[in-house]
């Protein structure tokens, strides 16, 4: 329905601001200020909370984002970061636990995996599997028979990611050779210790689980079951998440979907019905949620 011109420039956002582009973004502030405790708020971190740097190491959250989220702090049902990064670095990057405002902040980190409770200082931090410590091994001795078998497969390099493995064949004398010869390898492996399998460009990765951001906030729906669900992200892998928020509002629930839009995804604004200047974008829009939040008693 947004695919015309006229409908392009409706779409952007005013310069470091936002935009409600449809009657839940419109109807937002309103549903807010009729009850904030009963909000869940949930929140991307990086392009969303943290403009993007060229060193993911160095990203901080925009200054501006946490006054307007420290303002709301304790006052909404749940205030949660939902991030495919580990709760650790979050919690260093919001200063969370050195600097006053964010005391009841909740971080889930990996996707859900991981999950810290500012509050209670509760931390989710789990195990990693034994399917995953035996298919590091195994993956370990597949690598010496593959070079023993074909020098074009010699030099396939092991990654451990924590909850995941993977084989990266890119250093291989002959990467596309190495990694058509590992493939059916690696799968049986995955078969045989009940693990997920996923392939890309020169590697292959095992997974004990897939998590998405959609299944971490739908956890949150679950646990404190608002009457205002609001998510805000930037790029294509909060599209699940935001699609949660569209089949809520389509059960006639209040709710949006806030999208920190920049040129370099253009079709994140089909997923919006906030849309906001990059992260200072969505400063603003978090200013003007705690302005109904602090308004309201
Ligand atoms: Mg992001």
């Amino acid at each position: 329905m947004c695919d015309d011109g006229t409908m392009t420039d409706r779409r952007a956002p005013a310069e470091k601001s936002w935009t409600p582009l449809t009657e839940a973004g419109r109807g937002l502030l309103d549903a807010v200020a009729a009850d904030p405790g009963s909000v869940l708020l949930a929140l991307d971190f990086d392009g969303t909370l943290a403009p993007i740097v060229d060193d993911p190491a160095d990203s901080a959250m925009a200054e501006e984002s946490r006054h307007a989220m420290s303002r709301m702090d304790g006052k909404l049902a749940i205030m949660a970061i939902v991030t495919g990064r580990e709760v650790a670095a979050v919690r260093r990057m919001t200063s969370v636990d050195e600097v006053p405002g964010l005391e009841h902040l909740v971080v889930l980190g990996q996707y859900g995996v991981e999950r810290y409770d500012a509050a209670s200082g509760a931390l989710r931090d789990p195990e990693v599997p034994e399917s995953i410590r035996i298919a590091k091994g195994r993956l370990e001795q597949l690598i010496d028979e593959l070079a023993q078998h074909d020098p074009r497969d010699a030099g396939c390099r092991i990654e451990d990611k924590g909850r995941a493995v993977a084989l990266h064949t890119r250093r291989a004398a002959d990467p596309a050779h190495a990694l058509t010869t590992a493939v059916p390898r690696v799968r049986q492996i995955a078969e045989e210790l009940g693990l997920h399998c996923e392939d890309g460009r020169n590697i292959i990765e095992l997974k004990s689980a897939v998590t998405t951001k959609a299944q971490a906030l739908r956890e949150l729906i679950d646990e404190v079951t608002p009457r205002v669900v609001i998510m805000c992200g930037d790029d294509l892998g909060d599209v699940p998440a935001l699609d949660v928020i569209s089949e809520w509002i389509g059960q006639g629930h209040p709710g949006a979907r806030v999208v920190s839009y920049s040129d370099e995804q253009p079709s994140m604004a089909d997923h919006a019905d906030i849309i906001c200047d990059q992260t200072e974008g969505i400063s603003a829009f978090l200013e003007a949620l705690a302005d109904q939040v602090c308004s309201t008693k």
